[in-house]
C-alpha cells in the first residue's frame, strides 16, 4: 500500500484534504446528533409528533439556530469555521452561538489525522470517527440528563467491531467472550449490592465497551475511564463538598476510555513506542 501511495503524491494529497474535511462534516453531524437526541427525546420536545416524526427531525432537518430556529445558511454552514464567519452569533436573533460545536468538529479532525497516521488505513479511520461519534451521543445524554440510550448501543457496537476489523484484523474471539461475561457478572453484582453507586444502563455498557476492547485491552479501558473520572471529579469538587454525593456520569467516562483504548492499541500497534514499553503492553 504505501508503495501504491508513493506513486501518485498528489492522491496522497487529495485524500489527507479529502479526509479531514470528511471528518468535520462527520463532527458536525454527530454533535447536532447529540444536541438533537437530548432534546427530541429527553427535553420538552419528546411529547411533539410520533417517533418517526422526531426521527426525521434528529436525522435530516438542515442545522438551525438552537434560539430561534433560523436556517443556517452559506458560509456559515461551513464546519469549525463557520462559527467565526458567522461571527460567534445568530444573524437572525444575535444569541451568541454554542463554540462547542466547532471544537467538537476541530476534534473529530485531529483525530482523523492522529488515527489515519498511525494506522494508515482510511476505511478503518473512518469506522473509528462514526464509533467517536456515537460516543459522543452517548456521552452527551449522559452528562447532561444521566442516562444512556439503548438504541445508541448497538450502533457502538457495529461501528466499533468495524473498528476491530479495519484497524486490527480482530474479530471477537474466546478470550473476548470471557471478559465480556466476567464484566458483566462484576457489574450486574455491583447493581445489585450497591444500586446507589452504578445506573443499570452502566452495568450493560461498560461490558459491551470491554468486549471491544478485547483481552488485554479492557485492563486499560477500566484503569482510563475510572482513572480520568476520579481525576475530573475531585478538580471539580466545590469545596467542603463530601465526594461521596458528587453523582458521576460514567457514561462519558466510558466512552473517553474506550476512544483512549482504540487510539493507545493504535500507538501499540504503529511500532513506534520504544523497546522497554513491550513489558507493560
Ligand atoms: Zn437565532
Amino acid at each position: 500500500m504505501a508503495e501504491f501511495y508513493s506513486e501518485f503524491p498528489s492522491l496522497v494529497i487529495f485524500i489527507w484534504i479529502g479526509g479531514v474535511l470528511i471528518s468535520f462534516s462527520m463532527g458536525s453531524f454527530y454533535s447536532t446528533l447529540a444536541y438533537r437526541v437530548v432534546r427530541f427525546y429527553y427535553g420538552k420536545e419528546r411529547k411533539i409528533g410520533s417517533k418517526l416524526f422526531r426521527l426525521r427531525k434528529i436525522l435530516i432537518e438542515p442545522s438551525s439556530c438552537e434560539s430561534c430556529g433560523n436556517k443556517i445558511t452559506g458560509l456559515v454552514i461551513f464546519p469549525v469555521f463557520g462559527y467565526w464567519f458567522s461571527k460567534k452569533e445568530c444573524s437572525n436573533c444575535k444569541v451568541p452561538i454554542n463554540p462547542l460545536y466547532s471544537l467538537c468538529e476541530a476534534v473529530f479532525g485531529l483525530l482523523f489525522v492522529v488515527a489515519f497516521l498511525l494506522s494508515g488505513k482510511l476505511l478503518g479511520t473512518f469506522a473509528f470517527l462514526a464509533l467517536c461519534g456515537h460516543l459522543l451521543v452517548s456521552a452527551s445524554t449522559d452528562f447532561q440528563k444521566f442516562s444512556l440510550d439503548y438504541e445508541n448501543l448497538p450502533f457502538i457496537l457495529l461501528f466499533g467491531a468495524l473498528t476491530n476489523y479495519l484497524f486490527f484484523d480482530a474479530t471477537p474471539g474466546k478470550a473476548d467472550l470471557i471478559v465480556y461475561v466476567c464484566f458483566s457478572a462484576v457489574f450486574f453484582l455491583i447493581y445489585f449490592l450497591f444500586p446507589n453507586a452504578m445506573g443499570f444502563a452502566d452495568a450493560v455498557f461498560a461490558p459491551a465497551f470491554a468486549l471491544l476492547c478485547g483481552h488485554p485491552w479492557w485492563i486499560f479501558f477500566l484503569n482510563s475511564s475510572y482513572g480520568i473520572a476520579i481525576i475530573v471529579t475531585v478538580l471539580k469538587r466545590k469545596k467542603g463538598e463530601s465526594l461521596r454525593r458528587v453523582p458521576i456520569p460514567m457514561g462519558v467516562y466510558f466512552s473517553i476510555g474506550l476512544a483512549l483504548t482504540f487510539l493507545a492499541r493504535l500507538v501499540s500497534n504503529s511500532g513506534l513506542l520504544p523497546e522497554w514499553t513491550n513489558f507493560i503492553l
